[in-house]
């Protein structure tokens, strides 16, 4: 989960990470408000997960109230490459000397983590990169000897940071790998880092990706995720504790364990090359216990796409056999009732296969097709998506 600038700096603050005081907030009133209460000159910065806010009109400097007010009015609504602004950090403005870049994230192609740090900060790291390649430290860390003060100092040396702040960075630097360890981050980027007249380090801008992976350990993430911004099938999946991935296809997708439902959406797209083009709708994986609430919850997200025509179940019985699948599935469309409208292809193997087949049979219900073998469901959910 990518967070907004100003939730990175929550963490920052919850970390010790010296940065600048603000808030956040939608109306420009309120922006006048904050800004009357910093009782100093502020940024109005638009918070939106894209970067290149500053160039695009998104990032500006008020001397007064009533200036913050009218940077608030142009920025509230502006579009940031495709990301309209909703929000905006009303934030002091600092006074700075220089500008640098560091950032801590995950080396997935080195299988470890990864400093890159720069005395050229402020414009895009991808630049840099480009044209003064040696100007960008990238050190590896080790994962389990982590980054200590010394090692943070010398992260700052490499950088090429001038001598005279590399103790005040390592203290910030070291930080920031707290922000990365302590959040489950796998990504913290400061851009710019920033040295003030009285050679003080301070974050002043922040990105941070959480893994979400490991959302189990950290209850107070939740409060980071962009309701608006979620697709709202999405949601309701998460809500029931299911594993979904919308998709932009026709025939919506039911397995149980994470590699089978992979492989089933790539035998439903081969299928569809011969009907129409269709495509799988999602992904939706329902994990081991494929209980009949569990499959209603499944089935009513899928059903609440609009663009679905027809659902293909793929269960493969294992723990939970065959038999209590079939009945979850004839238990589901009865839960749903009338919301249940579109032709479901259900393939079953493995344990209790006879007996959950037999369920089926005996149950005929009109929505309703058997299939043998998963090549054969697929090619029927397709057949009948592009017959709608
Ligand atoms: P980005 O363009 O999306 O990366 O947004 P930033 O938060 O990095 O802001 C862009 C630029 O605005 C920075 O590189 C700074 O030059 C400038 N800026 C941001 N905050 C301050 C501040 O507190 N004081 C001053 N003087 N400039 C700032
Ligand atoms: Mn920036």
């Amino acid at each position: 989960m990518d967070l907004f600038e100003y939730q990175a700096k929550e963490l920052f603050v919850k970390h010790g990470v010296p940065s600048s005081e603000g808030r956040v907030t939608d109306t420009a009133e309120d922006a006048r408000a904050i800004a009357a209460e910093i009782g100093k000159p502020v940024m109005v910065k638009a918070q939106v997960k894209a970067g290149g806010r500053g160039k695009a009109g998104g990032v500006k400097y008020a001397a007064t109230p009533d200036d913050a007010f009218t940077h608030a009015q142009n920025i509230l609504g502006l579009d940031i490459k495709g990301h309209i602004t909703k929000k905006i950090l009303v934030a002091e403005a600092k006074d700075i000397a220089e500008e640098y870049y560091i950032s801590f994230l995950l080396d997935r192609s080195n299988r470890t983590y990864l400093a890159m740090c720069s005395v050229e900060g402020g414009m895009e790291i991808e630049e840099v990169a480009a044209t003064k390649p040696e100007r960008l430290a990238k050190i590896a860390v080790d994962a389990v000897k982590g980054v200590d003060l010394a090692f943070a100092r010398s992260i700052a040396e490499q950088g090429h940071l001038p001598a005279e702040v590399l103790d005040a960075a390592a203290v910030t630097i070291q930080k920031l790998w707290e922000v990365f360890v302590k959040e489950d981050a796998t990504l913290v980027e400061v851009n710019p880092l920033v040295r003030t007249p009285q050679d003080e380090i301070l974050a002043l801008d922040g990105k941070v990706t959480l893994d979400e992976n490991a959302e189990f350990r950290h209850a107070d993430h939740e409060a980071f995720a962009d309701k608006d911004a979620t697709d709202p099938l999405e949601l309701k999946a998460k809500e029931n504790d299911l594993n979904y991935v919308k998709l932009d296809g026709e025939v919506g997708i039911i397995g149980n364990g994470a590699g089978l439902v992979m492989s089933t959406l790539d035998v439903v797209a081969y299928a569809g090359e011969n009907h129409g083009g269709v495509k799988p709708a999602n992904f939706l994986d329902i994990g081991g216990g494929a209980s009949a609430e569990v499959m209603a919850a499944g089935l009513d997200v899928i059903l609440g796409d609009s663009q679905v025509k027809s659902v293909f179940v793929n269960v493969f019985g294992g723990i939970t056999a065959c038999d209590a699948v079939a009945n979850g599935i004839v238990k589901a469309l009865e839960i749903l009732g009338a919301e249940a409208n579109k032709p479901l292809v259900v393939r079953l193997d493995g344990n209790k296969v006879d007996e959950g087949r037999q369920i089926l049979v005996d149950a005929a219900h009109p929505l309703i097709t058997l299939a043998q073998t998963m090549d054969e469901g697929a090619d029927k959910a397709a057949e009948l998506a592009a017959a709608k």
